[in-house]
């Protein structure tokens, strides 16, 4: 579990620090491409205020402007009451995603919702307004019991940055679990479907699609174009794919990844060609008797030249790799 933690760490961190340079695709008429804001003055770490965009009728973000440690933060505003997804790190961070949710509307019902357990999407909790209710699904509790303090730890030893942005948290237990499905009616017709499609990244990552704007978060399961990292505690690649199946079949007309820049649906598609991809390299490799750490070397440079815009996360093919290899040929023919 120690090894599987350390990996999980390094993996997220290179996904973070490789993060591509800002550009916006227009998606739809209501997300107009702006200007790219310049990342000077902000406090690394600390989710910005001030550049909050609409992305569709009811949606808003709060881009992570590819800094290391912010994830994109979602705030969903309905009749009734605002749901916010993932807090930013630390109180400070906190702070700042719900002073933008309170200017959105006069809501004083809010929801939280978090992608994963680690401390950029939980440990601003503490600062949202009063009430707010927060739900995960019930393996992400688990994850935050076990998990959250030990990232905390170590990401405030890592930089007197890091631990800036994490003094004076404190972490209460989640609200409420779901098991798979849960869905949030926010009032004016806009309901939030949240999601939990079993271990990938970790047991407890949740997606999110807000209805009926077409907006999907895919939390751990949809970077922006980057190599998913395979924790050793979960060597089994099945129900990532699963996954890709079920979110493509919400047809979402948005695609928010929780970090990096955002795509639209073929996103989803276009991850599942290139793991796929790999999967058959994997086994053709597998087949030619070399081992599975040769294999990872070949792959890694073989995908570099071969999806150069892929270009987050490398260092996951050989976990990747490894994963395919140990794969029952059931789990295969599943797909
Ligand atoms: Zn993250």
């Amino acid at each position: 579990m120690k090894r599987g933690i350390r990996l999980a760490l390094g993996a997220a961190w290179g996904v973070l620090a490789l993060a591509s340079t800002w550009t916006v695709q227009a998606q739809t008429p209501t997300a107009p491409a702006p200007a790219p804001p310049s990342t000077a003055g902000m406090k690394p770490f600390i989710v910005q205020e001030g550049i909050t965009r609409r992305i569709s009728e009811h949606v808003w973000e709060i881009p992570d402007m590819s800094r290391p440690g912010t994830p994109n933060v979602a705030i969903v505003v309905g009749t009734r009451a605002t749901l916010i997804l993932d807090t930013g790190m630390g109180p400070k961070g906190g702070t700042a995603v719900a002073h933008e949710a309170q200017k959105l509307s006069g809501n004083t019902k809010f929801y939280l919702a978090t992608t994963d357990f680690r401390p950029e999407h939980i440990s601003g909790e503490m600062a949202l307004p009063p009430g707010t209710v927060w739900i995960v699904p019930t393996a992400q509790k688990g994850d935050i019991a076990t998990g959250t303090w030990k990232y905390i730890n170590n990401f405030r030893a890592r930089s007197p940055d890091l631990a800036y942005a994490l003094a004076d948290v404190t972490l209460r237990e989640p609200d409420v679990t779901f098991d798979q499905e849960s869905t949030v009616d926010l009032g004016g017709g806009v309901k939030v479907k949240l999601m939990s499609f079993g271990p990938a990244l970790f047991p407890g990552d949740l997606a999110l699609y807000v209805e009926p704007d077409g907006v999907l978060q895919g939390g751990n399961f949809l970077a922006s174009h980057s190599y998913p990292p395979i924790p050793d505690h979960n060597p089994e690649l099945a129900n990532y794919f699963d996954a890709l199946d079920k979110m493509e079949a919400l047809h979402p007309k948005i695609v928010m990844p929780h970090h990096g820049d955002m795509r639209d649906g073929t996103l989803i598609a276009g991850e599942r060609l290139v793991l796929r991809d790999l999967e058959k390299r994997s086994l053709e490799l597998k087949a030619e008797g070399k081992s599975a750490a040769e294999a990872g070397k070949i792959l890694v440079a073989e995908f570099a030249a071969k999806y150069p815009d892929w270009g987050a996360g490398p260092d996951n093919i050989p976990p990747a790799v490894k994963s395919f290899y140990t794969e029952t040929a059931s789990d295969a023919a599943r797909r």
